[in-house]
């Protein structure tokens, strides 16, 4: 059974494409460089190593001034971009659309004078993003945190595009007490719910729940976490060689879903092994 929506979102695949017609048109021209990865996918990873395509996890790394630099889905701050092209560089910017609209919105938060509060993962190459353009935002990951924040008149509230819902409402909820008026807004992508809906529905039938992504990725670790809600027995898989035997004694119904990170051809190659079983 697979959920009806999964695998690769809009965001990942027109970062994918971009970084590949930017490999092919750069690749003798001072090299192509990809600023963090465009995915948080091994296998994602090793295709544009390929092609060529050198990792760097800072600008500072890359010598060649003629070169070009590939933006990953996930963003950088502004001033990233900035210095980039001041050092003569040529960006190729793969910015998701709705990763520039969190990064709009948080902005325009903090113009009309909100305390900005950015509930995602601090580490996570998004948030430091958002927070990069931002003079003094709050960062929360969790209700814990949520609850130790002090008073202020007015805050202005965004989440990491890959949150799962409810547990945004939660911060929601308890930020109410925080502050005299709470702005919230909405930026959690649809890809994101759309998958974690559509996996639990599955993981619901199925007497087994696979889960295609990787635990580097925060999308990938919220399906998996949706999906075990509703079905204890879920695991996730990176490929096929991560399908193992001792998973599917006595089972008869598999179901699977993927994340958004994940590639096409490594799903159907999970698929394919399945149904070889
Ligand atoms: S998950 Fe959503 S925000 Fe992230 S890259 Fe995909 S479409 Fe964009």
């Amino acid at each position: 059974m697979l959920a009806e929506h999964m695998g690769m979102c809009n965001g990942m695949r027109k970062a994918v494409k971009l970084a590949e017609e930017t490999a092919e048109m750069y690749r003798g021209n001072g090299g192509v460089y990809m600023l963090g990865p465009i995915a948080h996918n091994p296998h994602v990873m090793a295709y544009f190593k390929e092609k060529g395509v050198v990792k760097v996890d800072s600008i500072d790394e890359i010598r060649a001034e003629a070169g070009t630099v590939i933006i990953r889905a996930h963003g950088v701050p502004d001033s990233v971009k900035k210095s980039a092209a001041e050092r003569g560089m040529n960006v190729v910017d793969a910015t998701c659309n709705l990763v520039l609209r969190s990064k709009d919105i948080a902005k325009m938060l903090e113009n009309e004078k909100y305390k900005v509060v950015i509930y995602g993962e601090k580490k996570h190459p998004e948030i430091i993003g958002i927070a990069g353009n931002l003079a003094d935002p709050l960062i929360i990951e969790d209700l814990d945190q949520a609850r130790s924040l002090s008073l202020y008149k007015t805050m202005g509230l965004i989440a990491q595009t890959t949150s799962m819902p409810e547990k945004y409402a939660e911060i929601q909820k308890e930020l109410r007490a925080h502050c005299e008026c709470l702005r919230i807004e909405d930026t959690i992508c649809m890809a994101t719910q759309n998958r974690q809906d559509s996996g639990r529905k599955t993981a619901e039938r199925a007497e087994l729940m696979l889960v295609v992504g990787d635990a580097s990725s925060s999308n990938s670790m919220n399906l998996l976490k949706a999906c075990k809600e509703v079905n204890e027995y879920t695991f996730m898989v990176s490929d096929a060689s991560g399908l193992k035997p001792n998973y599917f004694k006595g089972i008869k119904k598999i179901g699977l879903t993927a994340s958004a990170s994940s590639p096409e051809w490594v799903i159907n190659g999970i698929v394919n092994a399945l149904r070889g079983m």
